[in-house]
């Protein structure tokens, strides 16, 4: 399942998912644009451990991807640099948790913009080359919140399940061109994004943060664990692969059996 020639754009991927697929693609040896936030150095290091790694090409891009503009750009400047895009995986994604009524307006408009509109704006950036080429992998990390809701979490769900919507619709419209478009829906992956929740979660319902664990996040899960982040790296690698190209429009639960409750 080599991915050599190929340039795979991974949104957010200088932590948890975002970093486990950039690695997964690096490591079968597609050039790898990564992006996202945090320390500069420690970011540099990452870039360099996988060029020397993996014996790839990787470049990184500090787009804020809450910005239209900057998301657009992201892909236009991958594009220059290494010649196409072949593999775009929309997983820049921020949560914040609370009741609706209290829901700072500022946080639903970032979370709308990052977890959603973003994926629209490198998409559209995107499709062109991917048309012209007759190749193009379009892989949205969606949550499990995609298909079912969880109180608090109203900013989160409406883009997840906006996200759900987004690929369906791609999906059919590049159906000829040889692109795919699928999303992957994680359940509970332990990621800064989750541990950095727990303490609002416990607010919200008056709970310890152990409690938040194992009573809410770990209770919605079945196998009682949580997903890792290579679990999720590995479905994003077959979904870019060319023995997938008959998956397209999917959402694809990865959720210890969450959303079959
Ligand atoms: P994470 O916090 O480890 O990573 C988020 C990444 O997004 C980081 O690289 C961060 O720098 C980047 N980012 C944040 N704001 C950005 C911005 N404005 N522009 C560009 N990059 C930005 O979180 P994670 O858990 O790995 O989450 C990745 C994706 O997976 C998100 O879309 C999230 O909703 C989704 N997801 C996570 C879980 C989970 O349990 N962790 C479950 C389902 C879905």
């Amino acid at each position: 399942m080599s991915l050599k020639s190929r340039t795979a754009v991974v949104t957010g991927s200088t932590s948890g998912i975002g970093l486990a697929i950039a690695r997964a693609y690096a490591r079968e040896g597609a050039n790898v644009v990564i992006n996202g936030f945090g320390d500069a150095a420690d970011i540099e290091k990452e870039r360099l451990g996988i060029e020397d790694e993996f014996g790839v090409k990787a470049f990184y891009s500090a787009a804020d991807l809450s910005k239209a503009d900057e998301a657009f750009n992201l892909v236009v400047e991958a594009e220059k640099t290494f010649g196409s895009v072949d593999i775009l995986v929309n997983n820049a994604g921020v949560q914040f948790v609370s009741p609706v009524e209290e829901f700072p307006v500022e946080k639903w408009n970032l979370i709308i913009a990052l977890n959603l509109s973003a994926a629209f704006h490198t998409i559209r950036a995107a499709v062109p080359g991917m048309k012209q080429r007759k190749f193009g992998r379009i892989i949205n990390t969606a949550s499990a919140h995609a298909l079912v809701a969880s109180p608090f979490k109203s900013a989160y769900v409406a883009a997840k399940h906006g996200i759900a919507g987004l690929t369906k619709t791609v999906a059919l419209e590049t159906a000829t061109f040889g692109i795919t478009a699928n999303a992957i829906a994680p359940g509970y992956v332990w990621t800064p994004l989750v541990e950095k929740q727990i303490p609002d979660t416990a607010k919200a319902r008056g709970l310890t943060e152990e409690q938040v664990k194992k009573d809410v996040l770990l209770a919605a899960q079945p196998t009682k664990e949580f997903v890792t982040v290579d679990e999720v790296a590995a479905l994003a690698l077959f979904l870019a692969s060319d023995e997938a190209r008959s998956i397209t429009g999917t959402v694809i639960p990865v959720d210890g059996g969450w959303t079959a409750a």
